[in-house]
């Protein structure tokens, strides 16, 4: 737990607690690993933290700092690095002034010997955004040929401000010439996703990054990809990023792109990240030579699906007839879905992902962490439809692997020449 100060403190003869809805599970070496390298934590403002009395065998809520009588106390939790998702939330309460959490996921943290330890599960190993082979000055000198070689470029320049201003990962490894590139495109999007990073209307949420103020041409879009296909192996170049609306919305500009892409070289795999909303869109961009697409989900259920995206004018299942284009098709197809302790590992959510499985037989599943306040997300859901206690994440990722053992579990989309 943290003080005033952001001094992050551990206490004597108490046990760091793991949350999920409204179970509580008392953390030790056996359900936690080793924070993973880059790792952030996070002091939670206007809440209390939930902690084990070893001695007294029960959860107890500290209202004050047991070392400073009358001060506040803080839950702390873990932004974990990419690859991992969190078994358990930080376990807290809300003090009646709180607020929305801004949008990060909060899995719970604790300490042990001699170092931090989280509630996550490892779900894909590759060092992709691992900060220790991103060096600040490899991108900044990255930046600046990019800069001689494509000086009009507008994404070029938009992909410098995601890389050096928001540190994002996808826009770093562009310059770094690693992996995947990202490819911004679209301003616009028929959904209002709870967590949407890019754009907060009307919310108590701030976004995280400013959404993409200009659609760039089939001609920009290419120049970036090709430059990124050509000089790394196993290359991925990927539309629908943190930054934009949803890439459908622009399937005209995209098409071009990829048939401008396409006629200059095969390698390379091109992928969209996407809501799936529109299945002739999809049709499009899979003939004019798309190689793998990413679908966002946070539930089978269709109810729990259109709480948390708010579609505008579309529905679950114009989603499921994008899937079923794509598995016709013979394309690969991830599913990026957007876990949360306590709601994901529920008996009902498991058994509409099972159900949707058996109809939809997608390759992969990438176990992401939902960015969006835990508590007040697992209110919403479970409002929407009646949801009983969680039967854990890491039983979650068993099950589902049993009942479907060719299934992939990841976290990144992965290149074509790994797609068997
Ligand atoms: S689909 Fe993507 S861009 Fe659209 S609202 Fe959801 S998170 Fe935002």
């Amino acid at each position: 737990m943290a003080n005033q100060n952001g001094e992050i403190f551990d206490l004597e003869g108490y046990a760091a607690v793991g949350m999920a809805g409204s179970s509580f599970v008392p953390l030790d070496t056996n359900n936690t690993i080793k924070m993973p390298y880059g790792s952030e934590l996070m002091l939670l403002p206007d809440r209390k933290p939930v902690l084990y009395n070893i001695s007294k065998k029960r959860l107890e809520t500290l209202h004050e700092n047991p070392f400073e009588p009358g001060k506040p106390l803080f839950p702390v939790a873990a932004f974990n690095s990419p690859g991992y998702v969190i078994s358990y939330v930080s376990a807290y309460q809300e003090n009646k002034s709180a607020d929305y959490l801004p949008l990060f996921s909060y899995g719970a943290a604790g300490w042990s010997k001699d170092a931090f330890r989280s509630a996550a599960i490892l779900v894909d190993s590759e060092k992709r955004q691992d900060l220790r082979l991103m060096k600040y000055e490899d991108v900044v000198s990255g930046v600046k040929k990019m800069r001689k070689k494509m000086p009009a470029n507008r994404l070029r320049k938009h992909l410098e401000k995601c890389a050096l201003e928001y540190g994002c990962p996808a826009g770093k490894n562009f310059f770094l010439s690693r992996f995947e590139a990202p490819l911004p495109t679209s301003q616009y999007c028929n959904a209002r996703c709870l967590g949407c990073l890019s754009l907060q209307k009307n919310s108590h949420v701030p976004c995280s990054q400013d959404r993409i103020a200009f659609t760039p041409s089939p001609e920009e879009i290419a120049e970036i990809a090709i430059t990124h296909i050509n000089r790394v192996n196993n290359s991925i170049v990927s539309f629908g990023q943190g930054c934009e609306g949803d890439p459908l919305m622009v399937a005209d500009v995209i098409e071009e792109a990829i048939k401008i892409i396409r006629s200059s070289t095969t390698k390379g795999t091109i992928n969209v990240n996407t809501n799936g909303s529109k299945p002739d869109a999809v049709k499009r961009l899979i003939n004019a030579g798309l190689d793998s697409i990413r679908i966002s989900i946070n539930s089978f259920q269709p109810k729990c699906y259109t709480a948390y995206f708010r579609p505008v004018d579309y529905s679950f299942s114009d989603v499921k007839k994008s899937m079923d284009i794509v598995l016709k098709k013979g394309k690969f197809i991830s599913l990026n879905y957007l876990n949360c302790p306590g709601f994901t590992d529920t008996p009902e959510e498991l058994e509409a992902l099972t159900g949707f499985m058996e109809q939809y037989p997608v390759n992969m599943i990438q176990w992401r962490n939902l960015n969006f306040d835990p508590i007040r997300y697992v209110e919403r859901m479970h409002s929407t439809s009646p949801h009983s206690m969680p039967a854990g994440v890491k039983t979650l990722l068993s099950r589902i692997k049993k009942r479907f053992p060719d299934l992939k579990y990841g976290y990144f989309n992965p290149p074509k020449e790994h797609f068997k």
